[in-house]
């Protein structure tokens, strides 16, 4: 942004992931990649260390670095945050999230249609630091309402959930909190609907957090996380970053940067495609059933009508014949690869219980309303036709 007494608050999602970043005359317009472990000291940095400015002071890349200050100054102003700090993927930034959250003693809070490898975060680390694991359905604010007391610390959920499309209704669970637990803290996984779907922080979130190597990356080409929210909140997830080491290399970092600024595009393109696909799909007599938030059918329509400015790429649907005849579907595809994660360029399919629920109990994956036949398409930006084309094949 040329002008920077401009806030970034005056402008729409699609001109931050192009503006996002500050740059003054005779700086490059496309932040370059630093890739220096070290910088020069002088008396005016170590003086600025010694006043506790260690954060904001060049002096080696995993405290900071240009090249992550500039992807993170970007998704800042996107997600509507005071500071954006950038991690080595998704996990590192959940886990200095939880870190620089919880005490012995507190209790910890998650939705039940959440990402598997948070679940198996959560439980490696959380007993070890004395911190209880409680779950609960999307948007059961009666059983959250029970679970709010003193020690109730963190609240954990997606704003838009895999592979079901769950949209988390973070106004309400954000007043019930103040209401009734204010020592509590909304942390959002925003992964699926990115900042350009929704900004958590404006709806009463205290954090957020994705994985970057998703929608923000968006080439499948980098691994990634950030987490976003005041500057206050965001000092002692710095000091995990730093003394936990898991900050994000300049390489990735400046990948990070390229794709942001071409977010707003990929996402309208791949949620207007997806719908598309998802009530194609609802007409087949191979399908039982589709899950998509953008549907009239699916529980969530109105939330996302609400509180999401898209609907995102992804969406599941149960095929009839079980996880058995799913998987020959998704053999079957020719542009849709099977492979894991979501949100690049490329359209994917798989089974979420193979990948992104794996790690669930046959009870836990029934419970999260996970279905026997449940196939998983992150949809890319392909001509949706030939898209159609080749799903229709698959499905015979
Ligand atoms: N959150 C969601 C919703 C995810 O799908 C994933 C990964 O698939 C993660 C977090 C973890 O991110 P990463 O794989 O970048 O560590």
């Amino acid at each position: 942004m040329k002008d920077a007494s401009r806030s970034a608050g005056e402008f729409r999602p699609a001109t931050l992931c192009v503006h996002g970043s500050e740059t003054g005359p005779g700086s490059p317009l496309t932040p370059p990649i630093v890739r220096s472990a070290i910088f020069r000291m002088d008396d005016a940095a170590y003086a600025a260390r010694a006043a506790g400015h260690v954060d904001r002071s060049r002096c080696y890349t995993r405290e900071t670095n240009p090249t992550l200050e500039a992807v993170e100054a970007r998704l800042a102003s996107l997600e509507g945050a005071e500071r954006s700090l950038v991690f080595s993927s998704g996990q590192a930034a959940l886990h200095a999230l939880l870190m620089a959250t919880l005490e012995r003693g507190e209790r910890v809070v998650a939705f039940r249609q959440i990402y598997g490898g948070t679940v198996d975060l959560a439980k490696l680390l959380l007993p070890r630091l004395g911190v209880d694991f409680e779950r609960i359905d999307a948007n059961d604010l009666a059983a959250l309402e029970r679970l709010c007391d003193e020690r109730l610390r963190l609240v954990l959920c997606e704003s838009l959930s895999n592979p079901l499309t769950l949209v988390a209704d973070l106004p309400r669970v954000a007043a019930l909190l103040a209401r009734r637990a204010p020592r509590a803290l909304l942390a959002v996984d925003a992964t699926l609907a990115s900042p350009v779907g929704q900004r958590p922080l404006a709806l009463g979130a205290h954090l957020v957090y994705h994985s970057a190597t998703k929608y923000l990356g968006g080439h499948s080409d980098l691994i990634g996380g950030v987490v976003s929210g005041s500057e206050e909140r965001l000092r002692p997830v710095w000091l995990w970053r730093t003394k936990a080491g898991g900050c994000m290399d300049p390489d990735p970092a400046y990948l990070l940067d390229r794709g942001v600024r071409t977010l707003a595009l990929r996402l309208a393109a791949q949620s207007q495609s997806a719908l598309a696909l998802a009530r194609r799909l609802t007409e087949h007599r191979s399908v039982r059933r589709v899950h998509h938030c953008g549907l009239e059918s699916h529980p969530h329509h109105e939330l996302a009508r609400e509180l999401l400015r898209h609907t995102g790429g992804l969406f599941s649907f149960v095929v009839r014949g079980g996880d058995d005849e799913a998987l020959r579907v998704i053999r079957r595809l020719h542009l849709f690869a099977e492979a894991a994660s979501l949100g690049g360029v490329e359209s994917l399919a798989s089974r979420p219980r193979d990948l992104s629920q794996v790690g669930l109990s046959a009870e836990e994956r029934a419970l999260a309303g996970l279905e026997d036949g449940l196939i998983r398409l992150s949809v890319g930006i392909e001509d949706p036709a030939d898209l159609e084309a080749d799903l229709l094949q698959a499905l015979g």
